[in-house]
């Protein structure tokens, strides 16, 4: 091989070793455009989130904004629910206003903006709360490897990200998987279990209701039930 047919060798080498090795470095920081803030949709939240709003003493004001989403998988998210966006077409003004307690199909909060991000002052409203789903977006872990769940995001490939904010990084997204798993198996079973006892407490308190009647009122209501069934079977002939 002639020498400058090396040399060419040489450097396409190093080219390819350059790309490959700049294909793979994950830089990433945050440069606070709150993108992901306009249109994160439901955020997942785990144990690890409860304990520190409990240590701060901010549950309470969580508590409107709590919901349970039902995953893909078949089980159950405690989220952070979104702002409803606004329904379009014929609705009434009234019906329009953003509120967290209606209650939307989980599609339309997909990609709606958080019910924590104020648009006027451009800013979390709960930063120091922030759940731990925030703290690693856009890395997450899957028990295997780990993926950017939004290539939009202008914080990927800024530079400045030191090795020890890689690793911290990726040690919150594998708590955030760890947490998110060990929700994703207690939750089924405390929705179970409390929603049992809810429907004996229930039972309970209509069974003393029933016992607490006068004779009289017992009768009229015996009348009221008697006279039901009796339509219902008129209906049916
Ligand atoms: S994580 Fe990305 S999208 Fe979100 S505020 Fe930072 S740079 Fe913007
Ligand atoms: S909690 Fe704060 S950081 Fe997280 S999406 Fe909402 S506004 Fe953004």
């Amino acid at each position: 091989m002639s020498e400058t047919k090396k040399d060419e060798q040489i450097e396409n080498n190093e080219k390819k070793k350059e790309s490959e090795s700049s294909k793979t470095k994950f830089t990433f920081k945050c440069t606070r455009c709150d993108k992901c803030c306009l249109s994160r949709g439901p955020i997942p939240i785990t144990a690890w989130d409860l304990q520190l709003w409990a240590h701060n003493k901010v549950v309470a004001n969580f508590l409107p904004y709590l919901d349970i989403q039902e995953i893909p998988s078949g089980g159950i998210d405690l989220i952070l629910k979104p702002i409803v966006p606004p329904k379009s077409g014929n609705d009434d003004e009234a019906s329009n206003t953003p509120s967290p307690f209606r209650q939307v199909p989980i599609e339309d909060l997909l990609g709606a903006k958080c019910s924590m991000y104020n648009e006027e002052q451009k800013k979390c409203l709960i930063y120091e709360n922030r759940p731990l789903s925030c703290r690693t977006y856009p890395l997450e872990f899957d028990g295997n490897s780990f993926t950017i769940v939004d290539e939009e995001c202008p914080g990927i490939g800024e530079e400045g990200m030191t090795k020890e904010d890689l690793k911290e990084m990726r040690d919150i997204a594998k708590t955030m998987f760890l947490e998110l798993a060990r929700m994703r198996i207690s939750l089924p079973v405390l929705y179970q279990v409390l929603s049992k006892t809810f429907m004996m407490d229930l039972m309970k308190q209509q069974m003393e209701v029933m016992s607490n009647m006068s004779e009289e009122d017992r009768a009229k209501l015996d009348e009221i039930m008697k006279k039901n069934q009796d339509n219902e079977h008129e209906h049916e002939h």
